[in-house]
């Protein structure tokens, strides 16, 4: 069985950095079950395909097992020559680090949505074929699926075979490579049914592993996990409750926050600065300082992530900014903020994740909105680190946890896009403290907050950072922590607020 990845993002040879995997060679990944070979068919600055090829060894798939299954049906099946579970074991081995979304040579680009094109031949699918597009559409693929037709002198085999559930699926969509290889990883298996090997409750950690970013905003995630966990209701159930808890959603922060949770003090609502102009919904999404000793202990802990949101909120709100942009929004948590602001007219989110844009439009109910509502928000994908004139002309720029994601030496890519191409009145940077991981028991020391976190600073570093892009671009900057202070290694969390001179 084939699966195939072309890329037109010039120059498209770049491919072979994000596969890890030299064009010029063929590779060869022994797997119990047979070899996957990953080569590259067409190779040119235009258009790069890499094609994986899977060779299951029917006689190893059956060497081992007991009598339990008739002989005919352990020989004779599709197994060895259909894209199915197996194909799926393959990707996580042979293309482990395209996956991960890892690249050492082409971060950026790694973390960047390309033109991709998969194509995956032959394709079983259990049930209607449109289920395919109703699977893969709603991640923003255009879909194509293809019969492929069986000789009906194969209905001998049984009735199944007499009706090939065999497609060819092409997928071409902008997309990371990593989302396209996690989406196929788990859809797969998912269209074919079935699973190779034994399905223990390790399954349910693939599933959110691999689906986490995704999957709970996707239509058909019920079916999508029930199929998955092989009909196993309850752990389908405890997946889906999994990634549904709010924080679970935001795949990249949930690490982070229990982390955080789990070493915080409550943060003084008392810090937090109120916006002005509130109505009574907005003041019950601020509420006011509590004097009252025994009403603030009772108060539920306002969490280190709520009281970025709601301070650079409010820094938005009373800076008098109308057009505002959250760079990586993420699943929209700010953005839900920044509508109830009433004299913000033009509201954008940009992340270069679909999969959290896609959460975004569910949060703040896209569909829904009366049409008033509706104007003043955009959700764009895009990266960061390019400059992007759809981010121009706007008065306010919102960085919440976002600068850590990337690679130390692509942040001067962002200054650029940020303070000198887009150059907005107010900029808001938050990123986490470093020194403050000390007092977090559950991390390791040296650890940082998330696995994807790139770098953490110290109060120090950022301070420079902060200060040299300030003198640069013509903005003065001033720093504060964010949540309650430990006198020696400071808040949890940190914050620049950066003013253009002259304006503010
Ligand atoms: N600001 C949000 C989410 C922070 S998580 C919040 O505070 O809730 C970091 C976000 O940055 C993720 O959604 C990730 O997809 C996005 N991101 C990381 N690198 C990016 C890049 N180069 N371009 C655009 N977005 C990026």
């Amino acid at each position: 069985m084939l699966l195939s990845i072309t890329s037109t993002h010039r120059p498209a040879t770049d491919l072979s950095y994000l596969l890890h995997k030299n064009p010029v060679r063929v590779h060869e990944t022994e797997l119990s079950f047979g070899s996957a070979l990953v080569f590259y068919p067409e190779v040119s600055e235009a258009r790069t395909t890499a094609a994986l090829v899977l060779d299951v060894d029917p006689v190893a798939l059956v060497r081992g097992k007991g009598q339990g299954e008739g002989l005919l049906d352990q020989y004779v099946n599709d197994r060895p020559y259909v894209a199915s579970s197996f194909l799926s074991v393959a990707i996580a081995k042979a293309l482990r680090n395209a996956l991960n979304g890892s690249s050492k040579e082409r971060p950026d680009l790694a973390a960047t949505a390309i033109p991709l094109r998969a194509h995956v031949l032959p394709l079983p699918v259990r049930g209607s074929r449109d289920l395919v597009t109703a699977l893969f559409q709603p991640l923003g693929y255009d879909v194509g699926v293809e019969d492929i037709p069986l000789d009906e002198t194969l209905g001998y085999l049984g009735p199944e075979w007499a009706h090939s559930p065999y497609v060819s699926l092409t997928l071409s969509g902008t997309v990371r490579l990593s989302e396209l290889l996690s989406h196929l990883y788990v859809l797969i298996p998912v269209l074919d049914s079935k699973k190779h090997y034994f399905v223990d409750r390790q399954e349910i950690e693939k599933l959110i592993d691999k689906g986490g970013s995704w999957l709970a905003a996707h239509p058909a995630r019920e079916l999508i996990a029930t199929r998955y966990l092989r009909q196993q209701r309850t752990w389908a159930r405890e997946a889906l409750t999994r990634l549904a808890e709010d924080d679970a959603i935001d795949d990249v922060l949930e690490e982070t926050a229990r982390i955080e949770a789990a070493g915080e003090a409550a943060p003084t609502p008392a810090t937090r600065p109120k916006p002005e102009s509130t109505d009574d919904a907005d003041a019950a999404a601020f509420p006011a300082p509590r004097k009252d000793a025994a009403e603030e202990a009772l108060e539920q802990p306002i969490r280190l992530h709520d009281l970025r949101l709601d301070t650079v909120a409010a820094i938005v709100a009373d800076s008098g900014a109308r057009r505002v942009v959250d760079l990586g929004c993420g699943s929209g948590k700010l953005l839900a903020r920044l509508m109830k602001v009433k004299h913000l007219s033009a509201i954008v989110g940009v992340d270069v994740s679909m999969a959290s844009l896609a959460m975004a439009a569910r949060r703040l109910r896209l569909d829904r909105l009366p049409p008033r509502q509706r104007e003043r928000i955009t959700l764009l994908q895009g990266a960061l680190t390019y400059r992007d004139r759809r981010i121009e002309d706007h008065d306010a720029i919102a960085l919440v946890e976002v600068i850590e994601h990337l690679e130390i030496d692509r942040l001067r890519a962002m200054e650029r896009a940020v303070f000198e191409h887009a150059h907005p009145a107010l900029v808001v940077v938050t990123t986490p403290n470093v020194e403050y991981n000390v007092r977090f028991p559950g991390l390791a020391p040296g650890t940082l907050r998330h696995a994807d976190h790139r770098f953490e600073w110290t109060r120090h570093e950022f301070l420079t950072w902060a200060e040299s892009v300030a003198d640069r671009h013509g903005y003065r900057v001033e720093l504060s922590g964010l949540g309650e202070a430990d006198v020696d290694v400071g808040s949890p969390s940190q914050m620049a607020v950066f003013r253009l001179i002259g304006v503010t």
